[in-house]
């Protein structure tokens, strides 16, 4: 038995039915090979056994009462992954998907994804299997403030400070910060994304997406090419995607399409983003409504997805932009993008595509940026926030964009040479695995068995 079938089959037997964790693990232990052989002191000093197991993980009830005087019940969770870089830094989820092995797999990237940033951050990442879909503005707060009267006893500013994720957006923080304040009686940085109004930070909410399409514009740089021109097939219709298609335009690429969890939408000319700002502002309207103002774009309903995969990626373009969720790109949708001519995929979800997807990307030897690379520009404009919440200071829009891209290119540059080192050029996959690794193994060796 290789040491990644010993650790997943390990990890099935301690952290039973948790798919996407297993996955997650797999993606990673598989690209350290080169550097495990090269160093046996990560296999002296147990790394990889301490990695996959987090330092802790909270699960609570989570007790509310809607509208209609009944009482709700949810589960909640906080997975304080790994603190060897600095404090436990991660979003929280609000989806009904939401569960321990969504959230394990979501915090293991994060470890990664937050030590390539090169900032002081650890990995940490948290939730509910809440649907916030459909629920009114005080149904919203009441969760949010029952969530908070267990959280708040595990986060701090120097501990672990959550941020937003899928659901959880500008109100949700707000409201989790309004109860944090009230129970502890604090006013402190320990939420990010948090409103302009009271202590967050400019450019924190197009970070993400942002992000992504920098990172992009690099990899196709290193080509000598760019964005110009490219048609760009964009999923997800949320805080990620919206600012990724805002990019794209900005940089003089068309993105054509866009989706959400009632289907995708595709419109040959460009995606009229004003209009699905308007139809997603709180959530409100399925991207159907779109038709009524474009009677030409194509909305194909989930239910009608062709076989084991997704209407999305069936159509024709340059790049790939998965913005939505883990593992909306299967293999099948990779081989359909590659034949229809793309060049360049750029992950702005958390694990969007499958590992056979991954594989397939990389044996054709396109532009793949993983998504712990190419999405880490939230996370680092998140402790860009916390950095101008410690400091006490406002930094201008132009000044944190600024050093957003430049972290992005710091990353890319991190995972390009990394793989070059190995002998594997242009596998960033490979390159951004053993450098967010090698950072936070050595931070946890020197800081003992801990
Ligand atoms: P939002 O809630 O703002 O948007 C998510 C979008 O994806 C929505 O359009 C939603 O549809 C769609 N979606 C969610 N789940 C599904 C599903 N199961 N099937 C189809 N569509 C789905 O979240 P974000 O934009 O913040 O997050 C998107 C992705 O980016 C996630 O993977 C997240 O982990 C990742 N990410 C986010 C960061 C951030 O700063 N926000 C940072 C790094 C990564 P609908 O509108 O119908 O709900």
């Amino acid at each position: 038995m290789t040491y990644i079938q010993q650790t997943i089959s390990d990890l099935k037997h301690t952290s039973p039915a948790q798919t996407e964790f297993y996955q997650a693990v797999e993606e990673v232990l598989n690209s350290l090979g080169p550097l495990l052989e090269s160093n046996d002191i990560y296999q002296k000093q147990a790394i990889i056994q301490r990695i996959v197991e987090p330092e802790r993980q909270i699960m609570f009830r989570i007790p509310w009462v809607d509208d209609n005087g009944d009482i709700q019940v949810n589960k909640g969770y906080r997975i304080e992954f790994n603190s060897a870089l600095g404090p436990y830094k991660g979003g929280l989820r609000f989806h009904p998907s939401v569960n321990a092995g969504i959230i394990k797999f979501l915090g293991f990237e994060q470890i990664f994804k937050n030590a390539l940033t090169g900032l002081s951050i650890g990995g940490g990442k948290g939730g509910a299997n809440f649907n916030p879909k459909g629920r009114s503005d005080a149904e919203i707060m009441r969760f949010c403030q029952s969530f908070m009267n267990e959280l708040y006893r595990h986060i701090g500013p120097t501990t672990d400070v959550p941020a937003g994720d899928i659901g959880v957006g500008a109100r949700e923080i707000g409201y989790m910060f309004g109860q944090y304040k009230r129970l502890t009686g604090r006013y402190e940085g320990i939420l990010t994304g948090k409103s302009l109004l009271w202590g967050g930070s400019l450019a924190r909410k197009e970070a993400t997406g942002y992000g992504t399409v920098y990172f992009a514009e690099y990899m196709l740089d290193e080509l000598g090419d760019d964005l110009k021109g490219k048609r760009c097939l964009v999923s997800g219709a949320g805080n990620v995607a919206i600012y990724a298609m805002e990019k794209l335009y900005q940089l003089g690429a068309t993105p054509i399409s866009c989706s959400d969890s009632s289907g995708t939408l595709y419109h040959h000319t460009g995606i009229d983003l004003k209009l699905i700002k308007r139809l997603k502002e709180g959530r409100r309207s399925d991207l159907v409504e779109y038709l009524t103002s474009y009677p030409e774009a194509i909305h194909t309903q989930v239910a009608d997805y062709p076989e084991n995969g997704h209407a999305i990626w069936r159509y024709a373009a340059d790049a790939a932009f998965p913005c939505a969720t883990q593992n909306e790109l299967t293999l099948d949708d990779a081989q359909a993008l590659l034949t229809n001519g793309c060049k360049l995929v750029s992950e702005g979800a958390n694990m969007p595509s499958t590992n056979q997807a991954v594989e397939a990307f990389l044996e054709a030897g396109i532009s793949y940026g993983p998504s712990k690379a190419a999405n880490a520009g939230g996370v680092a404009t998140s402790q860009l926030e916390m950095a101008q919440n410690a400091s006490m200071q406002k930094w201008t829009f132009i000044h944190v964009d600024q050093q957003l891209k430049q972290i992005m290119k710091n990353i890319f540059i991190s995972a390009s040479d990394t793989a070059k080192e190995f002998g594997q050029d242009g596998n960033l996959v490979l390159g951004a695995n053993i450098a967010g690794f090698r950072r936070v193994a050595d931070a946890m060796i020197e800081q003992g068995v801990v």
